[in-house]
Formats: C-alpha cells, structure tokens, sequence
C-alpha cells in the first residue's frame, strides 16, 4: 500500500503535515534519516508508516518502559498489529511476542535498548525480517544532556550487525550541538537530516512576575483552565509535594511526581494523568518525557527552568494536539539567586560551572526580554522567524514598557559596594532595598546603615520596583550573588556602571504600573457553538465510558480534536463520519454505529 493510503485509512488524516512525507519516502526507499521535530509535530508517522509499507517488523528502540504499553494499545486500536519486549514482562508474555515477531505478525516491536546486549535478543532479531530501526529519544545518546541513557551508545551496533536496515533517529531537542552528537554517536554521519520549525503556534507563552505563586497558579487555573489537563512543574520534591496538596486542598485534583517516590506510585500517577480526563500533574523534570498525552492544556513552572532547552522542552508538552494552550512561568528575584547559587556550589569543574551559567544567562534573557519570547526561543534554536511579533505571547499581547534605569543601577550598586565594605557582614537583597528606601529597620538600626550616603537615596522607586531592578541586574550579569544566603556582591561587570561610563541600562517596567490585557481564554471548545459544545461534552462522556472500560487512555479512543470535528459536523452517516480526521477504519467499524447514536441521542 501507498504511504499516503496508511495515512488516510490507518490513521484517518487527510495529509502529510510539514516534512513527513519526504521522510517517509526517503526512509521506505532504503535511506537512513535523522529527524528534529517538536514535540507535537507528528514523529511516530514518520516511523510507523514506513513499518508498515516496507516488508517485516518495524523496530522502535525506546527508553520509555512504562510507556510502551500504551503505544501498543494505541498502535492496536488503529489495527496495527503492535508489541514489545521489556523488562516488566514474564516470560510467558515475553514468549508470545517473540512467536509473534518469528512468525511476521508484527508490524511494530517495541525494544528497550538494554535489551540488545543482551545475545539471545540479539538472535531473536536475525531471526526476524526487520523493516527498519527507529530509535525515539535519540537525544537520550547525548551524554551532557539530562536524559543521557548509557545504553543508548550502544546503539550504533544496530549498523554494524544489519547493514542493509534503514535506520531513523528521532528528537525534539532542537540544538545544533545535541544534533551533531547524535549523529555522530549513532554512527548516522551520512543519514539525511530533517529539521522541521520548531515553533509551536499554538502554545501561547507567557512569563509573569512571581509575586504570590500560589494565588497567580490558582487564579490561572481557576479562571483559564478549570477542568483541563495540565503540568506543574517545581525544582523539588518538597515543593511538588507541597504544591500537589495545596491544589488539592483548594478542590483541583492533583498529583505528585518526582523521583523520590516509589516506583509503584510514580507509575499509579502517570497511568491516572494519561488515562483520566482533567487531572493536574506536579512533578519535578523526572516526569514528562515520552508522555504522549495529547491534550495537556498548560505547562506551569513555579521555578525558572536552568535552561531555554529544558524550558522549550517542558513547555513542549503542551498540546500536542495543535488545539490552543498555554505555557505559564512563574519568574523572580529568588529564581535567580537560587540559580546562581546551585551554580556556584555544583560539583565539576570550572568548565562546567560555566556550561550552566551560559545556559542560564541565555535562560534568563528570555525571561526579560521586551521582545516577541517565541522569536527569541526560535533564534536560540537557529531559526529565523518571518514576524517581529507572533500574537501569541505576553510580551506580544501586552507589550512591557522599558525605562532607563541606569541611575537606578548606580544606586542599587553603589549601596551593594558600600555594603561590601563592611567585612564579614553579610545582607541579601531585601536589605538593600531597605537601605535604599529610607525604612528604618532593627536590622538597618543594628548597623546604622541610616548613615551610609545610600541611605534614603532609592524614595522614588517602591519595593516591588527595587526588587525587579535587583533582579535584572543580576540577569544581566552586573550583579552577583554568593553564598547560602543569597548574598549579593559586585560583578567584573559591576565596575563600568559604579564609574558612570555605562549609560543606556534599560529595564522592564515591573508589572503594576502596566495595564495588562487578558489574552484571550485557551478553551477546546472555544469556537464552538453552545449546542455542539453540549455535543462535545456528551461525546467526551462516552469515551470516557470507553476508556474505563477498555483500560487506556481516553486519547486512545479519539483525540478531543477529532471529538470536537465530530460536534461539529455532525455525520450523518458512516460515510460522513469516515471524512472526520482522526477517523481511521479500525475505529469506523468499532466505533462507527456508537457515535452516530450519541448524535441522535
Ligand atoms: P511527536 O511524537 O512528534 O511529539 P506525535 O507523533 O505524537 O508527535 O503526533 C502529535 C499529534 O499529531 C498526534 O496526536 C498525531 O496523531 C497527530 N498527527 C501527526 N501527524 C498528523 C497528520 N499528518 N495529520 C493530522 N494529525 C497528525
Ligand atoms: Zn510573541
């Protein structure tokens, strides 16, 4: 069968999207190819089709274990025939996906990459008649990246032992460098390479000064996302436990992920994020790779991530299904002490220290740029954007104005300098700020700080605007932090400023005094009329019916995009219903007569 057949009759969708088609090509004439997509961008096409249309099993080395079955299951509800071999199998489960491999029942076979050192798997797959290798998560091959799998250097094996198997590489992370190491460790320095946008139109990003986190999470929720999906994301385990039982607590279910809880509860919590509809995850980054879950509505930080590849990749798991989300920051002074800090004190050398503070600096740019963020994202990547403004992001919605803030600058420093002077004594931000203001603390009492020439200097600025003054020095490197306590201190950079020979240090203006504008509310059923909108909840009723009763998750069934076309156009009849996209055959026949009674319900 023709690619484009599987596409529409497997899977129901009417075209390729971006550069699927040529890779599907390139990969079903015999060629091996390494792909950057997005999350979101579609990837399993461009290794499922091809498995299908080539003779034999198509391999997928993947590291995610706990995930495996729910491809299958997925994979199985197009009619794929869709196994794998892992670890939290028995023997006898084992066996029968083996018998099915020998005998060419298998389109697909998930494999665990440990699994090939071991020989008997090896064996197994001479045995078999392999249509190709995809190795998902190829990023995971990167040994500085997070997601590094030792295993995965093995892999350039698959080479050397099936020469004539074409071979894919597939990664959302978008670095030129992950990207020349991945090539070069999988031995695919002469696979072609495609590199898709990496933008994602429908995520709108926003980043928002952390005043009360809890309040701003809650009333983002509340008010934009009741009901929905979505991710928390906190740097420790304290705070996802703490923030998962606050959310709890105020009526919004949540749960808990990070790797400091047992196994057998982190797996409950993924299995009941993927599987119910509306649930709300808190984790720590231990969690999210690999989740396929389609509707994620929002990706949360409570804490900045330590880099704009950690953020973009977080963030990218929101909506996969192209439908409308958000990716919402929650960004302050303390982030950027903390961040510093965690430099400072990391083990490693002086390379590395300054690895992460490359990364972090660039991090923090993003943060308080004036200008369009998903510009500034996609430039970090490499990629040009067409636009000087997407629409789609706060800075866009609600442009922040920007002051000269360099006298600002020569205070704040010159009270920091001062404070330098005094040997041994230590003062965090919030003390400086005090100083500067003229507040007549104990603390300001007990050093009589009243007396420095700073004191009072800083009456025209409020607190709030202080603190945002601290922290865009520090994010642009003129201020420095050290210590546990995060004490501030000058910078090399520090210098040029106290000696007034920089001028033009421009600042955002901290929010309060900008009118901000809703962006508009993120809603699955936004453009829907009241009536399809009813339909579309009925129809989500009785997948979730479906899904209980079946045990896979609810996106298994249909895809609430699908869903949402169906309300719409309300099929008449099978023929009708076929059109819809995300309606392949299998679900015709299984489900067909089912919806078309929902409709005339
Ligand atoms: P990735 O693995 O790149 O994150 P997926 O392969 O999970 O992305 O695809 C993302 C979503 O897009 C899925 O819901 C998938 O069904 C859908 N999709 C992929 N290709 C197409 C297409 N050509 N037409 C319509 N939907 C598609
Ligand atoms: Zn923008």
């Amino acid at each position: 069968m023709a690619a484009v057949d599987v596409l529409r009759q497997t899977f129901g969708y009417e075209a390729f999207r971006g550069p699927q088609e040529e890779i599907i090509d390139h990969l079903v004439g015999g060629g091996d190819a390494l792909v950057l997509m997005p999350t979101g961008g579609g990837k399993s096409l461009c290794y499922q089709i091809p498995a299908l249309v080539r003779p034999g099993t198509g391999v997928v080395i993947s590291p995610l274990i706990a995930l495996m079955q729910d491809q299958v299951d997925a994979l199985t509800a197009l009619g794929v025939r869709a196994g794998f071999l892992n670890s939290t199998q028995d023997s006898e489960q084992r066996r029968a996906t083996e018998r099915a491999l020998l005998a060419g029942e298998l389109d697909l076979l998930y494999l665990a990459p440990e699994r090939l050192k071991t020989e008997s798997a090896v064996r197994l797959l001479d045995r078999a008649e392999i249509s190709l290798f995809a190795i998902d998560e190829a990023h995971c091959v990167a040994q500085w990246g997070h997601d590094f799998r030792p295993d995965y250097l093995e892999l350039s094996m698959l080479h050397e032992r099936w020469p004539d198997v074409p071979r894919i590489a597939l990664t959302a992370t978008a670095t030129e460098a992950t990207r020349a190491e991945i090539a070069t460790r999988l031995n695919l320095g002469d696979a072609r390479q495609f590199v898709a946008s990496f933008d994602r139109p429908n995520i709108s990003y926003r980043i928002v000064q952390k005043n009360e986190p809890r309040r701003q999470l809650l009333e983002l929720l509340r008010t934009e996302m009741p009901g929905q999906a979505g991710i928390v994301y906190c740097l420790s385990r304290a705070s996802v436990e703490k923030i998962a039982g606050f959310l709890t607590a105020q009526g919004i279910p949540a749960l808990p992920y990070h790797a400091g809880l047992d196994a057998s509860v982190r797996a409950a919590n993924q299995a009941r994020f993927l599987r119910e509809d509306g649930l709300v995850m808190v984790a720590t980054i231990a969690f999210g790779m690999g989740i396929d879950k389609p509707d994620v509505r929002f990706v949360a930080h409570l804490d900045m991530p330590r880099s704009v590849e950690g953020y973009y990749q977080e963030t990218g798991r929101a909506g996969r299904d192209g439908l409308p989300s958000v990716a919402w920051l929650a960004y302050g002074l303390n982030d950027v002490v903390q961040q510093r800090r965690m430099i400072d004190t990391s083990p490693g050398d002086e390379t590395h220290r300054r690895r992460l503070a490359v990364h972090l600096d660039a991090m923090l740019a993003l943060c308080e740029t004036a200008t369009c963020r998903r510009k500034q994202m996609l430039a970090y990547f490499g990629q040009a954007s067409d636009h000087e403004s997407c629409g789609n992001c706060d800075t866009c919605l609600t442009p922040p104005q920007v002051w000269d803030g360099t006298i600002a600058a020569q205070k704040f420093l010159s009270a920091v300098y001062r404070l330098d002077h005094e040997r041994g004594q230590k003062f965090g931000a919030g003390h400086v700020i005090d100083i500067l203001t003229g507040k007549r603390t104990p603390k300001v009492a007990e050093y009589r700080h009243d007396e420095l020439t700073v004191f009072g200097v800083g009456e025209d600025l409020r607190d709030t605007e202080w603190r945002g003054v601290a922290r865009q020095l520090l994010a642009q490197g003129l201020l420095g932090v050290y210590g546990d306590y995060g004490v501030l201190t000058l910078t090399p950079d520090s210098a040029a400023v106290l000696r007034r020979q920089r001028d033009n240090i421009m600042f955002r203006r901290e929010p309060e005094r900008v009118r901000a504008r809703r962006p508009k509310l993120v809603s699955v059923t936004e453009d829907l009329s009241p009536e399809d909108t009813k339909l579309f909840e009925r129809l989500r009723e009785w997948r979730a019916g479906q899904a209980r009763d079946q045990g896979v998750p609810a996106y298994v069934i249909f895809q609430d995009k699908t869903l949402r076309e169906i309300a719409s156009q309300r099929p008449a009849d099978v023929h009708a219903l076929a059109c819809v996209n995300g309606v392949g055959q299998a679900k015709l026949e299984k489900y067909g007569p089912e919806i078309l009674a929902v409709l005339t319900e």
